[in-house]
Order: structure tokens, then sequence, then C-alpha cells
């Protein structure tokens, strides 16, 4: 049933830029902080819906809900994350707190799932262990990336499994709950192989990269790469050294049996299972721990936006030696995050109706001083009989009552004044139709009934 009451009003509350406040630099009031977002009543129900579809979706592949402090050792990340990562050296919250201990703001979900999994001797129960995790991290990212510096992720992650069906039902759960939020993805995909064939293809890599002329043409933080991480070379977004790039060795010509069967798996289980992909050769994801699959979901370019790559929604890859560099046993595992800001974005941008409401909203209006004090107590016997009940016991008008019962949607509207009250009556009003009927106070409830049940056909 359409209703051009619940209109587009997403701004209303306004989006504060940070930059404005330093304006008003005589005001008392606080800000928040930079990076930092409130979600306001417009916005709650696209978190409802992404959330709720996350864990529903989750759970019909068995995985179970876990949560973690936000709060961890700092020397966790640097051991997990990597020191060198621009997550830990650069972007990470971290502190001395009073106990002199180094501590961080979770920076990333996998770490504190990796230590809850060895610490709570998860390798006892039957394996794997698939964990939904969803909550806020932060980063201290550039001001002018634009990026939050609290977001939140939802995070898949399975421990214990070694085949292919892991990684490929991870990306296929991924795979559903952006087709199921109506947000167009392309899967990216690549293997960065093990520690053996991997350290043949950094080789390869610095050998291509120490040819003539092109190191100079590098971007500083390129020229970094080369020392430290010579694998991220590969996904640098500056122009210069993209170009440079189209021409490097792929690692997947460099696999080794293992890996490769355990890639050419992935991929036919995806196949199998109708989810598309692009084999992206310069995909490597910027943490230590990933090994054999790494994958992206990125949003899919509209024509008009083409040309720019859009930062990536979400992705994941293989960890099979991070467990135990954690101090736990071997344990292959495989997981992903997605963004909910950015999916929310999405959601908004392309103008991705939310479903309505299904609930059977029923308002209780009122029009005087003693039918008011009257609907407070019948409000409480509806609520207590398990009726979806709505109110507005602060406005004293009828009709800006019937609109807060139109906004809301409501099924219908219960309106009790002082004639009612007299006749021992109530109205009760279609909202869609506006047609009234008077109906008998004490069988309320059995009406009530009737008509959900009749609407209901
Ligand atoms: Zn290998
Ligand atoms: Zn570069």
């Amino acid at each position: 049933m359409p209703r051009t009451s619940t209109k587009k009003n997403v701004k209303r509350y306004g989006k504060s830029k940070e930059e404005k406040s330093g304006a008003r630099s005589k005001s008392k009031s606080f800000h928040k902080l930079r990076g930092m977002k409130d979600i306001l009543f417009d916005e709650y129900k696209y978190w409802e819906l992404v959330i709720n579809k996350a864990d529903k979706l989750a759970q019909v592949y068995g995985f179970k809900r876990i949560e973690t402090p936000i709060l961890e050792s700092a020397g966790m990340y640097e051991r997990s994350t990597g020191k060198e990562t621009d997550i830990v050296s650069k972007e990470m919250y971290s502190f001395t707190d009073k106990n002199g201990e180094k501590v961080a703001l979770r920076p990333e979900a996998t770490p504190s799932l990796v230590r809850a999994y060895i610490e709570h001797g998860m390798f006892n129960l039957p394996q794997p262990v698939k964990m939904l995790w969803i909550g806020p991290l932060f980063r201290h990212e550039k001001p002018q990336s634009g990026r939050l510096r609290q977001h939140t992720q939802f995070d898949l992650e399975m421990f214990g499994e070694e085949g292919p069906v892991a990684d490929a039902q991870l990306i296929l759960v991924g795979y559903n709950f952006f087709r199921e939020l109506q947000v167009n993805i392309q899967i990216q995909i690549n293997s960065i192989g093990c520690k053996s064939c991997r350290g043949e293809f950094t080789g390869k890599l610095l050998a291509f990269y120490k040819e003539r002329g092109k190191r100079s043409k590098l971007c500083d933080d390129c020229k970094k790469r080369l020392v430290k991480n010579p694998l991220r070379l590969l996904d640098c977004k500056e122009d210069k050294c993209a170009e440079i790039r189209a021409g490097a060795p792929q690692i997947v010509d460099s696999l080794c049996d293992d890996c490769r069967n355990h890639f050419v798996k992935v991929l036919e289980y995806l196949d199998e299972l109708d989810v598309p992909y692009n084999l992206n050769p310069f995909l490597v994801r910027g943490l230590d721990y990933y090994n054999r699959t790494v994958f992206e979901f990125c949003p899919e370019e509209d024509e008009s936006e083409s040309g720019t790559r859009q930062s990536s929604l979400g992705g994941g890859g293989r960890y099979d030696g991070l467990v135990e560099s954690m101090g736990g046993r071997p344990t292959p595992s495989c997981g992903f995050g997605i963004g909910i800001e950015r999916v929310i974005l999405k959601i908004k941008e392309k103008n991705i109706p939310l479903k309505k409401d299904t609930e059977n909203y029923i308002f209780l209006a009122q029009l005087g001083e003693q039918a008011k004090r009257k609907a407070f107590a019948l409000f409480e016997d509806l609520r207590r009989a398990g009726f979806n009940i709505r109110q507005a016991f602060t406005k004293d008008s009828l009709r800006a009552q019937l609109e807060e019962a139109d906004r809301i949607g409501a099924k219908f509207s219960l309106i009790l004044g002082q004639k009612e009250i007299i006749d021992g009556t109530i109205l009760i009003r279609d909202m869609e139709s506006g047609i009234q009927e008077i109906i008998d106070y004490k069988k309320i409830i059995s009406v009530i009934e009737k008509k959900l049940a009749n609407g209901e056909k």
C-alpha cells in the first residue's frame, strides 16, 4: 500500500561540517571530534537494515556472533597487523595507560578475534569455528581523505579450515549480502601464494623494478616499499606507479602447485555458485598476514564515474599463519571485513528504497483532558495485549495526532473524545481509506484483532 507521507528527510538534522567548528571559537558548546560521526534518527533505519541483513545472513551459514573489547594491547597489532603497515605505524590510536601499559583502540578486527580464539581454547571446539563480529574500529586517517576515524565493520572469520570451500563460502556470503541490499559490486580476487612461492615472486618483482629508470619514476611511498614490502608496489594508487606496474610480472605465474590448486578450486566453487568475479593480478591487500586467496568487494562503477577507482566496500583473505604467529596452534583460517558506513552511503546514493515497515501500528489519539487520562490507561492495556501501539499524548490537536499516525504508517487510529467516554464507545479510523466506525469500548481488542486478521489476507 503506497503511502506518500514518508518523505525523504535524510538531511533534516543537517550534516555538520567539522570544519565549521573553528569559526565559532567563543562558543562554549562542544563538537564531535574530527572524523567521528553521530548517527541520528533518520539514518538509524539504514543501520538496522544493514546490520540485520549481516546478522541474519551470517547465521544462516553457521557463523555465530561474538564481541571483543575495544581496547587491546598495542603490541598485539604490531605483531599481527604488522609494524610496518600504515595502520599500525601511522593510524593507530595508541597510548600508555595509567599502569604504563601500551594499549590501542582496535584498528582492525581480525587480531582480536584470533586472540579470542587462542585465549579461549577454541581449537577444542569442532572446527571450523565460524565467527560473526560487528563493531567499531579506529584509525587516525588523514583528514583530507574524507574517511571516518571511527568506522563500523561487519566481519566474518573462519578458523581451522584449510580447504578452498571456506574461501568460497566467505565470498558467497559477502556477495549475497550486497546483492540482497541491492548494492552492485564487483568481486576482485587474486592469490598471493604462500611464504615459499611468494619469496620467489618478490625476487622477480624486485628485479623488474630495478631495471633502469623505473625506480626514479616511483612515488615516495613506493620507493620505501621497494625496501620494506615490495608486494605493495602492486596496489599503489598513484598513476605513475600504475603505469610502470602494467608490465610487472604477475604472481599467479609464480604460484607453487599447492597454492595454484587451491586458487583454482576457489574459482571453481565460485563458478559453480554463479558468483561473478574479476581476476585482479595487482590485488595484494595491505596487511602482513595474508596468504593465498585475497579478495575485495568493489562498488560497480557507473559509466559516468568510470576512470575513478572507488575504494572498496570491504575485503579479506586467507591468513593461514596468523594464529600460530600469535601464539596458537597452526590453524589455517580466512575472513573478511565490510565497512558498514560505506555500504549505507551506497544505499543512499542509489536511492534504494527501504522496505516499508510491515508492522501493524495502531495509533491511539485523544481529545480533551478526561480522554487523555483514560487513553493513558488504555494505551497500557493495548500494549500489554501485544499490539504495536503508538501515541502522541503531548499533542492536543486531533489533526496533529493523526498526522503523526500517518507519518509512522499506522494501519488504524483509535480516537477517544469526551462524547465517546460518555457513550462508552471509541472511534476506529482506517488510515488508508479514512473510514471511521464507532465501536463498543469493551470490544476494542476483539475488533482490532479481527481487522488486523482481515488485512493479512
Ligand atoms: Zn605456495
Ligand atoms: Zn606508488
